[in-house]
């Protein structure tokens, strides 16, 4: 093969993408890092992380990843910028474009993450880090003995509501509905917890504290009577979903009905040479340490499939 094929690309720069890179770079396959429109994926908008194992006193996000890539990149992992627009994946060797660039690769690593899903209020992206939040596990802690808000008629809004008791005073549950597409056992159980006032038919127009750089309550509108109101919260969190970033493989590997990608044995996709990890295959757990741990899997694979595939 010629010299301008690469061993293995890495999409992503989040926590599966920077730990596959790790091991690919220890690996001496020096990897080819892409990191697209969010980099450092969604450890990078969030604040103190005091669940990743060896940081007694916890790590701020940015610096977590920091830290990852500057690991990366002593072994020799190779980073660039760039949006992948296409992707041929029936060739082999596989063909990415990154801008203008058609880059040649063996091995694939999709590590392109999931985005949270926002309103897409100004307020609201003016405050994230400030008291707005997509991520209870990350910033719950925070609330402690605070009144917030989570929106969202979900499974994953019922279960961030559920999750935030322990912290919060109270929980008020926004929903734009009367209708819950949660699971019946888990709106039971967030309807029965007495910490968690539901408020159906209600949309968030503000996030108010702008100015003052914290979250100080929420103007609400009820969408059945179209009052409006103001709830005093210290905390907003986001519980409406998450985006997978794979539109760009759809038809070339297999994506569940909500976009994720379909693996088998952890990271394996259905085309040889290809692996996915981290969010954008994993909507069950979304922490930043299996995050790492699947990222660590996919790169034991592409060695193994070089060494069987030949470089
Ligand atoms: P989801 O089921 O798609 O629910 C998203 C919720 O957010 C919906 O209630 C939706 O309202 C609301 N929403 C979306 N955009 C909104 C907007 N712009 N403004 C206000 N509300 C908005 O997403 P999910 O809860 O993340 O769940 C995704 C999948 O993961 C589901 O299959 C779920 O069962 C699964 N999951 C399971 C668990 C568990 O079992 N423990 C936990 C989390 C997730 P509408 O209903 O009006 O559209």
């Amino acid at each position: 093969m010629s010299d301008n094929v690469r061993d293995t690309v890495i999409l992503g720069t989040g926590c599966a993408g920077l730990t596959a890179a790790i091991y690919a770079a220890r690996a001496n396959l020096k990897p080819l890092v892409i990191e697209g429109h969010e980099p450092g994926g969604q450890l990078s908008i969030t604040t103190l992380v005091e669940n990743f194992p060896g940081w007694p006193d916890g790590i701020q996000g940015p610096q977590l990843i920091e830290n990852m890539k500057q690991q990366a990149a002593r072994f020799g992992a190779e980073f660039r910028m760039g949006h992948v627009s296409a992707a041929d994946l029936s060739k082999h060797p596989l063909e990415i474009k990154v801008g203008s660039e058609t880059i040649r690769t063996r091995t694939l690593i999709i590590a392109s993450g999931a985005s949270a899903r926002w309103l897409g209020l100004p307020s609201e992206q003016a405050l994230i880090g400030h008291g707005v939040s997509s991520c209870a596990t990350c910033d719950g802690f925070f609330f402690s003995g605070k009144e917030i808000a989570v929106v969202g008629g979900g499974d994953s809004a019922m279960e961030e509501a559920l999750f935030l008791t322990r912290f919060a005073t109270k929980v008020n549950l926004l929903h734009r509905r009367e209708q819950f597409r949660a699971s019946k056992i888990m709106l039971e159980r967030a309807m029965a917890h007495p910490q968690i006032a539901f408020r159906p038919n209600t949309v968030v127009e503000e996030v108010l504290g702008v100015e003052q750089k914290e979250v100080l309550g929420l103007r609400l509108r009820d969408t059945v009577t179209r009052e409006e109101s103001v709830l005093p919260v210290s905390g907003l969190f986001l519980g409406i979903g998450h985006i997978p970033n794979a539109g760009m493989f759809d038809g070339q590997i297999d994506l569940d009905e909500d976009g994720y990608v379909k693996t088998r044995d952890n990271v394996f996709t259905r085309v040889p040479g290809v692996f996915a990890c981290g969010d954008v295959q994993d909507r069950r757990y979304r922490q930043a340490v299996t995050a790492a741990g699947t990222g660590c899997m996919a790169a034991l694979e592409v060695e193994k499939y070089l060494e069987e595939h030949g470089r």
